[in-house]
């Protein structure tokens, strides 16, 4: 699996980033067993829906999974609806959407549009249910329940490795996503083991003392060394920490980070990608 960060600036779009955005392809073989790259985008902040395009043609997404319903995680929906439903040369038609219950109803918010509008020729809704996985191409999509104010899901990842090994197979490696959340044990779970943690740290250890709404550096740490719940669990390959506000230095919940973990840490920026 390959991680493009669209973009990650944390609670608003940034002077070097669009708010969060993330694009996680694998390769897998169709019905037909021609071999395919098929996109998820997790969340489409502001901004994040014009840098998509560096990246994808939106007439190759195969799903859109939203973490939660906050603004700068999914407003940029209205962008992708215009652009399925009046592009010139055809509409794209609807694509998998998975996320909260209340997402229709807050891009209707957001977009200024009555109830009776479904969206349903762009988007096909699906709620998330945590436990409940969904497949879309070889990559197997988990949601786990977040804390945070609203209805919130972190989302863990299966798929295929990007390399192909000396066998000619591709391992199963795996990937989680916070959103946006406070440490709970579902998160834990989520992260038990994985290969990239890719995880927020919007909040600074002694700056920010609100629980209950996001991980600092240290907790994401914990987080990815598996130290964070009531059972410890394995610590993950790799830690990348994002939903870094633009008053925030990224060495500043780095440091913090480094403090729980010893594995491989970075901070998001756009355009990065990751190969698992
Ligand atoms: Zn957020
Ligand atoms: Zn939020």
């Amino acid at each position: 699996m390959k991680l493009t960060v669209i973009g990650c600036t944390g609670s608003m779009s940034g002077p070097a980033s669009a708010a969060s955005s993330y694009l996680v392809q694998a390769t897998g073989a169709d019905e037909a067993g021609e071999e395919l790259i098929y996109s998820v985008v997790l969340d489409l902040g502001p901004g994040a829906m014009g840098q998509m395009l560096r990246y994808l043609d939106p007439a190759d997404l195969d799903a859109l999974v939203i973490s939660h319903c906050h603004a700068d995680h999914m407003v940029d929906m209205v962008g992708m609806h215009v652009y399925r439903r009046w592009r010139p040369t055809g509409a794209l038609g609807p694509v998998l959407t998975v996320g909260p219950g209340e997402l229709l109803h807050r891009l209707n918010g957001v977009d200024g549009t009555p109830e009776t509008e479904t969206y349903a020729t762009e988007f096909d809704f699906r709620t998330a249910v945590p436990g409940e996985s969904f497949q879309v191409g070889p990559m197997t999509i988990t949601p786990y329940a977040a804390l945070h104010p609203v209805e919130a899901y972190g989302y863990r990842i299966e798929g295929p490795s990007e390399q192909v090994g000396p066998d000619g197979r591709r391992r199963q490696v795996s990937l989680a996503f916070t959103g946006d959340t406070d440490l709970c044990e579902s998160i834990c779970e989520m992260a038990d083991g994985v290969d990239l943690l890719l995880a927020e740290a919007a909040f600074v250890e002694g700056r920010d003392t609100v629980r209950g709404m996001h991980l600092t550096g240290k907790r994401a740490g914990q987080l990815a060394a598996g130290t964070a719940g009531k059972a410890p669990r394995r610590p993950v390959g790799q830690l990348v920490l994002t939903h870094i506000q633009p008053w925030t230095e990224h060495r500043i919940p780095l440091r913090n980070a480094a403090l729980a973990y010893e594995g491989p840490l970075e901070a998001a920026t756009a355009g990065a990608t990751w190969e698992i």
